[in-house]
């Protein structure tokens, strides 16, 4: 019996993926170490095309060295970047780290702000790292987190025919349940490192073959990278 047939709407088949995710990722959380709100939005934009696992070996030191959004917004700006350099694209992540927290000072008093429109006016932070600080500093689920795992796997189970993160997570918020929006992304990306990865996913051994369409299919995928205009881009438009 064919997936369209078996499941008669795409929600349908999107709450029972939510539903098998729960069950194969039971205590899935942010792999990312953080004590505070503004150490997890430093260490999310660190997290810009590189792995959670890199981001944890940088942060004992630099938050260590900057524990605070004054600490790193008056830090000497070659020491912190320095401190970033093996995350990759590490000038304009110190540059970033320390503008924003220089924002959060000057701006919101001190503290990492829990409004999504006041979140997007810090510099290096979009839509991708606005809902992660949001749902995991804060517990405000105010949209679906996409991020490469997300965006390729909500492509292949035809969730989303996009390739804009933007308009996936629109297609997202429409499907799923908003109490789950970031639990939605935390499993996807769990199941996107250890089963649907982009080369080589392992169908034989999903537990969501049946509900996707694109189960022992050549796969195709290009890498994305979030920017500060559109979120998160294709690498092939970088
Ligand atoms: S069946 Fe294959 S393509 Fe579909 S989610 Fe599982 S591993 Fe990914």
């Amino acid at each position: 019996m064919s997936i369209i047939r078996k499941w008669s709407s795409k929600q349908q088949r999107a709450l029972e993926i939510l539903i098998r995710l729960k069950r194969l990722y039971p205590n899935a959380t942010c792999t990312l170490n953080y004590e505070t709100p503004v150490q997890l939005l430093v260490a999310t934009i660190l997290s810009a095309q590189c792995t959670d696992e890199r981001v944890n070996q940088v942060t004992p030191l630099l938050f260590g060295r900057f524990p605070d959004a004054v600490a790193i917004a008056t830090a000497d700006l070659a020491e912190l970047e320095t401190l970033v350099r093996s995350t990759g694209f590490y000038r304009n992540k110190a540059k970033n780290i320390q503008a924003a927290c220089r924002m959060i000072m000057e701006k919101f008093g001190g503290k990492v702000p829990k409004r999504m429109e006041q979140l997007l006016e810090l510099p290096g932070v979009a839509r991708k790292t606005a809902n992660v600080v949001l749902a995991h500093a804060y517990g405000i689920n105010q949209g679906v987190t996409v991020d490469t795992h997300v965006k390729r796997l909500s492509n292949r189970l035809g969730l989303t025919e996009h390739a804009d993160p933007i308009r996936i997570e629109r297609d997202l918020i429409r499907l799923l349940p908003q109490p789950d929006w970031e639990n939605w992304s935390i499993r996807l990306i769990y199941h996107g490192r250890a089963v649907c990865t982009a080369r080589n996913p392992k169908c034989d051994a999903c537990a969501l073959a049946d509900l996707c369409p694109a189960a022992n299919l050549p796969q195709i995928d290009s890498p994305v990278q979030e920017t500060k205009s559109s979120g998160i881009v294709p690498a092939a438009k970088r």
